[in-house]
């Protein structure tokens, strides 16, 4: 008889980790609450990676009017001003609903039994599924949990309720405002600034450490902090939110020692909190917090017995890309197939201009963990490619361990970096050396021959 595997959650996790169980014989249910694709597919990358393409689009005029008459200025003007945001958000729903029908064929053909409604546990065989008009209970011999996360928007911003956004309710916004205030410069504050101020709002933008993406190489802050600025982003570093409340027609946020600040719109985009509060674990004798179940194997995402999670869930890295994985190797160990993950080959990237990705160590990781490093970079002014597209801001990366030449990971900014990324995470799986990554080949002209031109410095 095959396993019988309940899935709770459809998103980036959990529709792959079904689709593999699936595949390796397993009899599947999924239990999806919202829609099939969760947080990336409507509220997460995918949205804001097709707004981003539209704001791409929109700085791609007034590029094209530099090297135009001097009429066009005023053509572009004109386009600019006849922006429809209505339709840009349109456009970005009609890829989202793809996508998840996608995800639903896929489920069809692998005969997936797919139920739209809220799981919690009763027991550790069995679900209880809260539905519109209906309840009903599913047995499993196994579940993976891949509940994702939301938004976490604490206190002052409940004050502003009615001027507040977060990830998932920003797509919705009815008008651009004309100023927004982001909180939070990490990777989706980062993004919204770079998207909003190129279709035209004056964003200004929040951060309470010191510098802009801190969990990346402070290169990539400076260089990002620099590009938003020149886009007209209005950084407030080392600053936080205390206090907030509305007025008439805005919001009007009290940052620490420096005064007040006011705009139509505020998104908070400051943290994640897993959604695991409906789901009762408790009944099954597991522990949570904010950051996700206590107790996952990083390695074989057991949490116990029979009981694995993936994704957001698991709090080992809050990315789409990372779940899958989860997702898929928690269904091989599952069905008794042996497959590990590694948290530490998980590449990462942020979608501003230029982009910015990042996989392994950065060089003062390295160095924290006593580890002798050489680091090779080149900037992408040297880059020919870069430089015919206008895009040569950036630079390249490579730390590699100075004893045994072994790669330990790259930072790379500058045009299609979150694609190039990708060579790195090959290479470092691999095992290679930085001579060995010397010797491969790279297309010319292209940016990805920055890498060998960084290797030979
Ligand atoms: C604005 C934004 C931009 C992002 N951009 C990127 C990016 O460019 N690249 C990247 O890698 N990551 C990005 N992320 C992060 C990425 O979206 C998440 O890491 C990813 O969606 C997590 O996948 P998941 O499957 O764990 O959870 P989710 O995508 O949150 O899916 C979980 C699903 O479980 C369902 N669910 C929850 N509880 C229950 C229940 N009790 N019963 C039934 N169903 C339930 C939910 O409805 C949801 O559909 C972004 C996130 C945001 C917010």
């Amino acid at each position: 008889m095959s396993l019988k595997i309940a899935v709770i959650g459809a998103g980036p996790a959990g529709y792959p980790a079904a689709l593999t169980a699936a595949k390796l014989g397993a009899e599947v249910t999924v239990v999806e609450k919202a829609l099939a694709g969760g947080v990336c597919l409507h509220s997460g990358c995918i949205p804001s990676k097709s707004l981003l393409d539209a704001a791409h689009r929109f700085d791609a005029v007034r590029d094209i009017a530099a090297l135009c008459q001097p009429t066009a200025a005023t053509a572009a003007e004109e386009i600019l001003k006849a922006l429809d945001w209505p339709k840009i958000q349109k456009r970005q729903q009609l890829v989202s609903q793809k996508l998840a029908a996608g995800i639903l064929a896929m489920f069809r053909q692998a005969k997936i039994q797919y139920i739209e409604g809220v799981a919690s546990f009763k027991d550790a065989h069995s679900l209880h599924i809260t539905q519109k008009d209906q309840s009903q209970e599913l047995s499993f011999d196994s579940v993976i949990i891949a509940a994702g996360s939301t938004a976490f928007v604490p206190p002052p911003f409940d004050k502003i309720k009615d001027r507040v956004y977060d990830n998932s309710t920003i797509f919705q916004i009815p008008q651009l405002p004309k100023r927004l205030v982001i909180v939070g410069g990490g990777a989706i504050g980062c993004e919204f600034a770079t998207l909003m101020s190129s279709l035209g709002v004056e964003v200004h933008l929040v951060e309470m450490q010191p510098r802009l993406l801190p969990n990346m190489d402070e290169a990539v802050s400076r260089l990002i902090a620099q590009s938003l600025q020149k886009h007209g982003v209005t950084l407030w570093l080392g600053k936080s939110v205390t206090d907030a409340h509305t007025e008439a027609d805005k919001a009007v946020l009290t940052l620490d020692q420096s005064g007040t600040l006011e705009a139509e719109a505020v998104l908070v985009a400051i943290g994640r909190q897993c959604n695991l509060a409906d789901l009762h674990l408790e009944n099954i004798g597991l522990e949570w917090n904010r950051k996700g179940i206590v107790g996952v194997n990083p390695r074989t995402l057991q949490v116990k017995d029979h009981i694995y999670a993936a994704g957001d869930v698991t709090g080992l890295a809050l990315l789409a890309h990372a779940g899958t994985r989860q997702g898929v190797v928690a269904a091989h160990n599952m069905c008794g197939k042996s497959q590990t993950y590694h948290n530490e080959w998980v590449p990462n990237a942020v979608y501003t201009v230029p982009e910015v990705a990042g996989v392994g160590l950065t060089r003062a990781q390295a160095q924290a963990q006593g580890l002798e490093v050489k680091a090779q970079k080149v900037f992408m002014l040297a880059n020919g490619r870069a430089l015919t597209m206008a895009a040569a801001e950036g630079f390249v990366e490579i730390i590699s361990d100075k004893n045994t030449g072994r790669l330990l990971g790259a930072t790379l900014a500058g045009p299609n970096a979150s694609e190039i990324i990708s060579a790195f995470t090959v290479a470092l799986q691999a095992g290679f050396t930085a001579e060995q990554l010397q010797q491969v080949i790279f297309p010319h002209p292209t940016v990805s021959e920055a890498i060998g031109d960084a290797l030979v410095r």
